[in-house]
């Protein structure tokens, strides 16, 4: 692990490191109150972080693993715009179904733009009349960058930004084989660097959701802290919850609000509107319709998300509007859900059939948006709920027939079998080998990187702070002289720290002038790899304590034996 050129000693007294005894009172799982903690990062606003000094080292360490397993498995590095013009979303498709997650702006000349969620377009549009031929085939074009998506809650820090910073990589190919070629390389990429930055994970069969494509795979960190859910089976198959029963993502979010409406308990319409985070009088969206089997089901979502009919599809299976009639057999008034109104500016008059209404709702938005709903008749039990929510504990696995378990996991990265989607729909082509010309096949592949930071952290911390893993720790060792002002111990712990920093190990010192406790206290919180602690007593035999911060074990080792201890 370590470097062979000689990195300097990082010192303690030097470093904006600003580390805090107290959690940040907003902070709502362990890696955000540790991040902020140990002065990685700062909150600026929902959802948008900046990144301190330990921070940076850390998303530096995770870019290199990322870059170093992309360069040699065929990526080559480029930089696109993050501001991109609107014009390319027309042409793909996407301007009108992206939703709200797309945060769109305008210039002084009126002309629209998006923050860039994902760079499909804009890399489709760049190899246009670039990649002329299949001999200039294949090609990966990635990018390590920040992105911006307009989350619907963002929380939990960095592991659901709005602003993040993430690896995308582009292939392009003749055809399906040279598709499943590339595909199979950044696998083993993948595969690679969550090797490297020590995650427990699995691979997961994804839905590919927004991105569209035939074929994904999801790269999850285990983790109870992970929004997403896994269904494994002993067999060896594994899928993301939203995938295993290939339906796209409101699916997935049903079932992760079924698992909060059990906290609340939301019984009546106020309390779905507070849990679907509107006030009162604010909008709630409903279709009401009847499913294939006969029963009616009265759907809801917040009034700033759009309702998809292959959502409902998805969740129902075939359904029905209800016609006038059948509302208000069933008791339900035509725009007005009581006490939380109809958007304002949106009329229904009072002759429009319900399937206006449900025009009106058609929207295209899939992603990010939380589903509620329960038979008509039942007044939002959970029983109800167990209707939507997909794969149980204990379901029959597809493939073998035996139990699945289910699993919380952080989706760290997804690989995406595109086709010819974007290619097509721009009209993108090349020249192939017969003389016609055809779309690019192409593929995407993702990383979060900095939601791999935090993900780190669930994974890897205790009571007294974060444990990195080495592969991406801000730094190796921390050497802490258990004195501040210069004296022997001082002086040896300097010497130490240069010896192990000429053996190519990054390595800080903590030279404050603070009593043992905080030094302790902070080198735990901030989760050095490893400790070196230089004492009086220990100097006067020779020795240093070395203690590995994952076991906590202490040890004496003689001074000319630490470089060996440390390895
Ligand atoms: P999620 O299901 O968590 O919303 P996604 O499937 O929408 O993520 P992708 O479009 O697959 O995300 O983007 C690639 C990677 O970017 C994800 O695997 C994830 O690691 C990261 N990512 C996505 N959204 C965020 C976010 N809001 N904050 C931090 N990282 C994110
Ligand atoms: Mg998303
Ligand atoms: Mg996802
Ligand atoms: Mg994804």
């Amino acid at each position: 692990m370590a470097n062979i050129r000689k990195q300097p000693v990082l010192r303690m007294s030097d470093i904006y490191a600003p580390t805090l005894k107290e959690d940040p009172s907003d902070a709502d799982i362990e890696s955000a109150k540790l991040l902020v903690r140990a002065g990685m990062i700062r909150k600026e606003a929902a959802g948008l972080y900046t990144f301190l000094p330990l921070g940076m080292r850390v998303i530096s360490k995770i870019e290199t693993i990322v870059r170093e397993e992309m360069d040699s498995h065929g990526g080559q590095e480029i930089l696109m715009p993050f501001v991109q013009p609107a014009e390319l979303w027309h042409r793909s498709g996407r301007w009108d179904v992206y939703g709200p997650e797309l945060l769109r702006v305008t210039d002084r000349h009126d002309n629209e733009f998006c923050l860039g969620p994902t760079h499909e377009e804009i890399v489709t549009d760049l190899v246009n009349n670039e990649l002329r031929s299949y001999k200039d085939l294949p090609k990966n074009l990635y990018q390590i960058q920040v992105k911006f998506r307009d989350e619907r809650r963002p929380r939990f820090a960095l592991m659901r930004g709005r602003e993040f910073i993430m690896k995308d990589a582009y292939s392009f190919d003749a055809d399906e084989a040279g598709l499943d070629a590339s595909y199979a390389r950044m696998r083993e990429a993948y595969i690679n660097m969550f090797d490297r930055m020590g995650f427990d994970y699995r691979v997961v069969v994804a839905d590919s959701g927004q991105i569209g494509g035939n074929a994904s795979e999801e790269y999850m960190v285990l983790a109870d802290a992970g929004e997403a859910e896994i269904a494994s089976c002993t067999c060896g198959y594994a899928a993301d919850t939203e995938a295993a029963q290939a339906t796209p993502h409101p699916v997935a979010y049903a079932a992760d609000a079924l698992t909060k409406l059990e906290t609340p308990g939301v019984h009546t319409i106020e309390e779905l509107a507070a849990f679907l985070g509107t006030t009162e009088n604010a909008c709630v969206k409903a279709l009401s319709c009847k499913a294939a089997d006969g029963t009616l089901w009265v759907l809801f979502v917040p009034g700033d998300y759009e309702v998809n009919e292959v959502a409902v599809e998805h969740l129902l299976g075939e359904f029905t509007p209800l016609s006038d009639a059948e509302m208000k057999d069933a008791g339900l008034v035509k725009g007005s859900m009581g006490p939380v109104g109809l958007p304002e500016g949106v009329k229904i008059a009072a002759d429009e059939s319900l399937r206006s209404i449900e025009r009106w709702l058609v929207g295209a938005n899939v992603d990010g948006f939380h589903f509620a709903g329960a038979k008509q008749g039942e007044d939002f039990t959970v029983d109800a709920w167990e209707h939507l929510c997909m794969v149980k504990e204990g379901d029959a696995c597809p493939k073998c027939g035996k139990p699945l378990s289910i699993a919380r996991g952080i989706e760290a990265g997804q690989i995406f079998k595109l086709g010819t989607k974007y290619s097509e729909a721009m009209g993108v082509t090349f020249m192939d080998e017969d003389g016609v010309e055809k779309p690019f096949v192409m593929g995407c592949y993702g990383v979060g990187v900095s939601r791999c930071m935090a993900a780190a952290v669930e994974q890897s911390h205790d009571e007294n702070g974060i444990v990195w893993p080495v592969g991406i720790a801000p730094a190796h060792v921390c050497v802490i002289p258990l004195s501040g002002k210069p004296d022997e111990v001082t002086e040896a712990a300097a010497k130490i720290a240069d010896e192990l920093a000429c053996a190519g190990w990054e390595v800080v010192l903590d030279d404050r002038d603070e009593r043992a406790g905080v030094k302790f206290a902070d080198a735990d919180l901030i989760g050095w790899p490893v400790q070196v602690v230089v004492g009086k007593r220990g100097l006067k035999e020779g020795s240093v304590e070395v203690k590995p911060r994952a076991t906590g074990e202490k040890q004496s080792v003689a001074i000319d034996g630490v470089l060996e201890a440390v390895e």
